[in-house]
């Protein structure tokens, strides 16, 4: 081979390369899949306050016997009306300003209706979420009274109020919060469409807040993922680039009027967690 051969040779394969980088530059550029981080739980490090302003008085409430009212009368909002909620309120849809980066939600507080038929509400998931807002100062969005379900129709009056908020608030992180029934084996189930909403990060906070209150089944997709296209979780991370997990609390921590001290379980967790998470 001439000396010239070798130099166009050694050309040829030079653009070749480059091509193939470029190629998979596209490939990847655009890329918004967190799953790769879920690969690496071990490694994640946390930033943790261990001692947070809401937590704190979530815990003296308890004590001083203000809470359990407190609950009560914010479930009242919801359970009205055999669960309808407020029916004379002007909305369906209720935002309650707070400050930070996180939005809490609940759509399920009362009964709703999906394709015809209407569905039980997901019982004090209204009042956790107004708890959260009142101990964690975080963004509140929640659902008022019986009408479409906001975590199934596609688009709707609630996600596009959600897109509202993201913009205007300069929201990282969607929690939106549901009940599950007596049924499920597990405590906390959390919906990311396998990995694919929420970093890496924020699960382990998440794991981390509730084990630290001693719940410890705490699954990830096991049986609410929340990969339908009308979830809340979904429609926020696919159409709003913003993180989302869908919570799916058991109801035997749903059920203050029998078990206070499971309730207060998991609102000290997420109380915890929403103050830890808004960084
Ligand atoms: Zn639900």
């Amino acid at each position: 081979m001439s000396r010239n051969m070798m130099i166009v040779m050694a050309l040829i394969s030079a653009c070749l390369i480059a091509v193939m980088v470029m190629i998979t530059d596209f490939g990847n550029g655009e890329s918004k899949d967190l799953s790769d981080n879920m690969d690496a739980d071990e490694s994640v490090s946390l930033d943790i306050d261990e001692v947070t302003d809401g937590k704190e008085e979530v815990h003296s409430s308890y004590d001083e016997g203000m809470l359990e009212d407190k609950v009560f009368d914010y479930e009242e909002k919801f359970s009205q009306n055999d669960y309808a909620g407020d029916t004379d309120a002007e909305d369906q849809v209720a935002f309650e300003k707070g400050s930070g980066n996180v939005l809490v939600s609940a759509p399920h507080t009362t009964t709703h209706e999906r394709d015809g038929k209407v569905r039980d509400a997901e019982i004090y998931t209204g009042s956790i979420a107004l708890l959260l807002q009142k101990y964690s100062d975080v963004h509140v969005i929640y659902n008022v009274y019986e009408g479409e379900d906001h975590n199934h129709v596609i688009g709707g009056e609630y996600k596009e109020k959600i897109g509202d908020i993201i913009e205007e608030k300069e929201i990282d992180l969607v929690v939106d919060i549901h009940g599950s029934d007596a049924s499920r084996d597990f405590d906390l189930d959390i919906g990311t469409i396998n990995g694919e909403t929420v970093s890496a990060e924020n699960v382990e906070l998440l794991k981390y807040s509730f084990n630290n209150q001693d719940i410890h089944e705490v699954h990830e997709n096991d049986t609410f993922s929340a990969s339908g296209e009308g979830t809340i979780t979904n429609h926020t991370w696919n159409q709003y680039n913003t993180e989302a997990m869908q919570l799916e609390i058991h109801r035997d921590y749903r059920d203050p009027r029998n078990d206070f001290d499971s309730y207060v379980q998991i609102l000290k967790s997420l109380v915890f967690y929403v103050e830890n998470a808004d960084q």
